[in-house]
């Protein structure tokens, strides 16, 4: 098992963002890994190369993460953690399932990883005085958007419930908008980091 990397997971072909070494509760899903007894191993690469991997293991109460980490330079690390799921109602089949960040205690899909695996906002923060100012505007927009729905902020938490005085049709216009913006930031904080494919 290495360590924590930069890359994507293995046919995380619809990823947003390919530089961190992410997690996606949806992927999991899809390949269903929620479901599996026992340890997964995802790997991450780039350009062929492995670059990081981690292993996972689905529990009643949330995603146990196993992995080494180390400072540049430093000895290797080994890190236990679990991941809390917390769930929401959805219109349909009753509930959605999300990863509650350990630090912000915020609902989310994406866990990305550096020392620690933490939601967007949380590892943002670190990084924001870096922001370029492109893809800063598309967050703030897109946080726009969020607080008129009267929601969360975060890009990476659920969207907020239509209203009840806003018409579908605009809320679904404004939903798909703050989706392309969400998306513009993302790709610009990958791009900061210089490791995109
Ligand atoms: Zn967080």
């Amino acid at each position: 098992m290495g360590g924590s990397g930069s890359g994507r997971p293995w046919g995380l072909g619809a990823s947003k963002c390919e530089d961190h070494s992410s997690i996606d509760l949806a992927w999991l899903n899809r390949q269903g890994i929620l479901k599996r007894y026992g340890w997964t191993t995802i790997t991450w690469s780039r350009g062929g190369e492995k670059t990081g991997s981690i292993q996972v293991k689905a529990e009643q109460r949330g995603l146990r993460l196993s992995y080494r980490t180390r400072d540049w330079g430093g000895e290797w690390e080994p890190i236990e953690e679990l991941i809390p799921f917390s769930y929401s109602a959805t219109n349909f089949d009753g509930r959605r399932r999300w990863f509650r960040c350990p630090s912000c205690g915020r609902d989310c899909r994406v866990l990305y990883g550096g020392k620690v695996y933490r939601c967007r906002r949380c590892y943002g923060l670190k990084y924001q005085s870096q922001y370029e100012p492109g893809f800063g505007r598309a967050l703030s927009q897109a946080q726009k958007i969020r607080e008129k729905l009267g929601g969360y902020l975060c890009v990476d938490d659920p969207f907020p419930p239509r209203p009840r005085y806003m018409h579908w049709k605009t809320y679904r216009r404004l939903k798909a908008k703050e989706a392309k913006l969400a998306q513009r930031y993302t790709l610009g904080l990958c791009a900061r980091f210089g490791i995109l494919l």
